[in-house]
């Protein structure tokens, strides 16, 4: 078994010679083989001089460079099209995460699951700006995508190759791996690892990183339950409103004409048409939202499903 070992990093010029001599201390330990694969993201201080530094001496360090910064979710995309392990390690480079925790990590995947995620138990970030808003975070995208999980943003953590090649991932989405792999079929899992405060360089992120989150939920909800049928979800409100609205508007036209009383200033009015507007829109949306998802699926020739074994298909 190989694994690769995948570090995106952004300014961590003081962490990574420290990283590498730990992680080599607990890869070599392994029975496998191992690559490190450092993705630089465009980092402006040395951080690319020391990693070119540590590829020179040892073959299996490998890196990418960006050309500029991309964000943490593409390092960590890059890292996993270029791995050539069987077992992919993400893990942040500023020395939070600890390497020593990896065997455990890779012991509980060969119980059978696909994805091991690493819980922060006792998590040293600050407790206002960080801990809370992880904490209601977690909850919530626990309860929305069914995938229980205390500590979603933690990096550490190990994915069976194959399904971690299966993201496309965009945006901040990397913390939602475990969630959104439930639309794989995939067996997840967590243990708790150790964290250690920041000593070098700064955090990369701040209390802004919550609406980002919030709006992600959103998307990984849909993403996992609707992405093969949005014309449920658009349509199926659209066809509420539209209902609502046309009922709105015969009531005021069988008004109109039986009683003869004066509807043109009536809010019901204006509610009706506003009604009967989005509901058209909605339904609309929902049609062209389909025909993109079969666009998506067809273009790259994904299946909307994934299969774990074949009996007597002769292969
Ligand atoms: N990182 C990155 N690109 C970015 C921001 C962060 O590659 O644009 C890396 C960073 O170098 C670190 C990891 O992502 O290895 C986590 O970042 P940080 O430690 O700042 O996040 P925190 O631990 O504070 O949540
Ligand atoms: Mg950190």
């Amino acid at each position: 078994m190989k694994v690769s070992v995948v570090i995106p990093a952004y300014n961590e010029e003081e962490n990574l010679p420290v990283l590498y001599e730990r992680l080599k201390a607990v890869l070599d330990r392994l029975e496998g083989d191992y690559e490190i694969l450092f993705v630089d993201d465009g980092s402006t201080d040395g951080s690319f001089e020391v990693l070119r530094d540590l590829a020179r001496r040892d073959g299996r360090v490998r890196v990418i460079r960006f050309r500029r910064n991309y964000g943490q979710t593409a390092a960590m995309y890059a890292g996993f099209e270029h791995a050539t392990g069987d077992v992919i390690v993400t893990m942040d480079a500023d020395l939070q995460n600890d390497p020593e925790d990896i065997p455990r990590l890779l012991r509980k995947l060969e119980e059978g699951y696909d994805i091991v995620s690493g819980w922060r138990k006792d998590r040293k970030d600050p407790f206002l700006s960080r801990r809370l808003p992880s904490k209601i975070a977690n909850w919530i995208i626990s309860k929305v995508t069914g995938v229980e999980l205390h500590d979603y943003g933690c990096t550490l953590k190990a994915y069976r190759s194959e399904i971690a090649k299966r993201y496309r991932l965009y945006g901040d989405m990397h913390r939602f791996l475990p969630a959104l792999a439930r639309r794989f079929g995939a067996r997840v899992t967590e243990i708790p690892v150790r964290h250690h405060p920041r000593l070098y360089g700064r955090s990369k992120y701040g209390i802004g990183r919550t609406v980002r989150v919030i709006l992600d939920i959103f998307l990984v909800k849909f993403l996992n339950e609707y992405i093969t049928k949005p014309l449920y979800v658009f349509g199926g409100i659209g066809f509420l409103l539209l209902t609502a609205g046309i009922l709105i508007e015969l009531y005021l036209t069988l008004l109109k004409i039986f009683t003869g009383a004066d509807i043109g200033g009536r809010p019901l009015l204006i509610l009706g048409v506003l009604l009967i507007l989005a509901g058209i829109q909605l339904l609309s949306t929902g049609i062209i939202a389909e025909l993109i998802v079969r666009t998506y699926y067809e273009s790259r020739g994904e299946k909307p499903y994934v299969i774990e074994e074949k009996l007597n298909f002769g292969e």
